[in-house]
């Protein structure tokens, strides 16, 4: 039996402020469906300006307080690391909000909440290693420390994509360099975020270290951009928000960091292992519907082998299971909303406007119904085509070739974007070479879609500003301190010397 349900009645939420669930000033909420059934879901204070302004100035008190970033490295560790105990204890319920929220697949969304608890434990261990810097390089009478304070009050805006990972690759890291944060989720997904509140609270984190309000990107995310008491928005969504949120964060010039969109290339080199390659593509386009900036939404492979690719991807495409997100076989789900459907199937009429060859997918025999949209691959797509340059965020892939390498690398960097790109070659010059050429912010070789909290993630161009992951995030919420200090000090002879 089925153990995943659809809720008798919707969920019912609060916004968290200075460590209690409120309802919004307005009183008024909004309503959640499930994009898969229908069914209303889960029900949220729509929030006012006031709401988050209040929000802000509670993890403004607690930042000046230094209730939070005063604990030890040790301590912070401590409750970082619970709040992932607790996240993994609860994973079954915060994976089926997710699914019920987003239209992902149950067995996707249980997934995320095991990378997102591997997260919070990863940045628990960052807690403890702020140190700082010294150097005694500059004069035998002169030490120069370099301190790592925290930033401050960290606005988080974050999409509906993979709700609770998202804010994971950014909360966690920023409390364990001492900040606190007001963060909004997704009017679409704002449910385990949400629930973060009481995570956090019964792990031990001091009121007003972390404030959630729900509601829309006007006025929550506005007010949080435009105000003069954030010290740093750390966004992940579309380029066209992100563009928007820089002009907004130049009121007091607070610092931004920006995970945004991608049309991610896989090159395919004759010499490649097909058989290990079939699947990592297939996985890499469908994989959350292709809602995912790291799509692998374009493969770009060498013509001498362009028909047994497409043919194989084509057959293998067609075992991938659509339809209710609930049942764990389901592979792809439903889609977010009518927009974002809306969107997709006019990219898809856009490719075979263009001239693109639909070979799989809308006109070829598979029913799409409501929100679903089952896999879709063109082939004979070039370079200049809409569905070969702009993200689609729909399971949608255009297969590209080419002749020689300098033509893949030209294909490859001919998007605005440069979040991910793959490489299938068994030849160790040809991959260095690509992994050079590629503007990327990661590539994969004979792989598609690893990931590890271990390792940076983010994109270059119009993918994004900074990096989430790795050792260094943590200095993305942090500055540096320089204090210099001179050994027996002499009176100075500036003006006279
Ligand atoms: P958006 O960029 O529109 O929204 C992301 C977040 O920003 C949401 O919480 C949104 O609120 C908020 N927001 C919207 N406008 C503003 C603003 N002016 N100031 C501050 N915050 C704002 O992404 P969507 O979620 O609508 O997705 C649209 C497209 O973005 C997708 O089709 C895809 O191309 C891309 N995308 C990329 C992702 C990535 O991981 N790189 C993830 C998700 C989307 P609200 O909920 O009210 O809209």
């Amino acid at each position: 039996m089925n153990q995943f349900s659809l809720p008798d009645k919707p969920h019912q939420y609060q916004n968290f402020i200075n460590g209690t669930y409120k309802t919004s000033i307005s009183n008024k909420t909004f309503e959640r469906e499930s994009p898969g059934h229908g069914v209303t879901v889960g029900k949220y204070p729509l929030s006012t300006k006031e709401d988050t302004e209040e929000a802000i100035t509670a993890a403004k008190v607690a930042f000046k307080s230094e209730k939070w970033s005063s604990l030890t490295g040790a301590d912070r560790e401590i409750i970082i690391r619970k709040a992932a105990g607790i996240i993994r204890a609860r994973k079954k319920e915060l994976a089926l909000i997710e699914t019920l929220e987003s239209g992902k697949p149950i067995s996707q969304a249980l997934d995320e909440m095991e990378w997102a608890a591997g997260i919070w434990d990863y940045a628990a261990t960052l807690a403890r290693h702020i140190a700082g810097d010294v150097n005694t390089n500059v004069g035998s009478d002169m030490t120069a420390m370099m301190q790592k304070v925290p930033i401050g009050v960290v606005g988080m805006i974050t999409p509906w994509n993979f709700p609770l990972l998202i804010i994971s690759q950014k909360l966690p890291i920023a409390l364990a360099a001492g900040c606190t944060a007001v963060i909004k989720p997704s009017e679409m997904t704002p449910g385990t975020t949400l629930l973060l509140g009481e995570i956090l609270k019964e792990a031990g984190l001091p009121n007003g270290v972390v404030n959630i309000v729900a509601g829309y990107g006007d006025p929550v995310g506005v007010t949080l951009t435009e105000s003069l008491d954030v010290d740093m928005i750390s966004f992940t969504g579309s380029t066209e928000v992100g563009k928007q949120i820089v002009k907004s964060a130049s009121v007091n010039l607070k610092k931004v960091e920006l995970e945004l969109g991608g049309k991610n290339p896989q090159i395919i080199f004759p010499d490649a292992d097909i058989d290990a390659l079939i699947d990592a593509i297939v996985f890499g386009v469908y994989f959350n519907m292709g809602e995912c900036c790291n799509s692998g939404s374009r493969i770009i492979v060498h013509e001498d082998i362009a028909e047994e690719i497409e043919n194989r991807v084509i057959e293998h495409s067609k075992d991938v299971k659509v339809g209710d997100p609930l049942d764990p076989s389901v592979k792809i789900g439903a889609i977010i909303n009518k927009n974002q459907y809306d969107k997709i199937i006019n990219c898809i009429n856009s490719g075979i406007a263009q001239g693109a060859e639909l070979k799989l997918g809308k006109d070829s025999g598979i029913d799409d119904n409501g929100f679903y949209i089952s896999p879709t691959i063109f082939t004979k797509v070039q370079p200049h085509m809409d569905i070969a340059k702009e993200e689609i965020f729909g399971p949608v892939l255009s297969i590209l070739t080419f002749k020689t390498a300098e033509e893949a690398i030209e294909i490859a960097n001919n998007t605005p974007y440069g979040l991910s790109a793959g490489v299938w070659t068994k030849d160790l010059d040809t991959a260095m070479l690509m992994t050079r050429k590629i503007e990327a912010g990661t590539v994969w070789v004979n792989n598609w879609m690893s990931g590890y909290p271990e390792i940076p993630f983010g994109g270059m161009k119009q993918s994004g500003l900074g990096r989430e992951l790795g050792p260094h995030s943590i200095d993305e919420y942090m500055e540096t301190k320089s204090v210099l200090i001179k050994m027996g000090a002499k009176p100075g002879n500036w003006v006279k010397g």
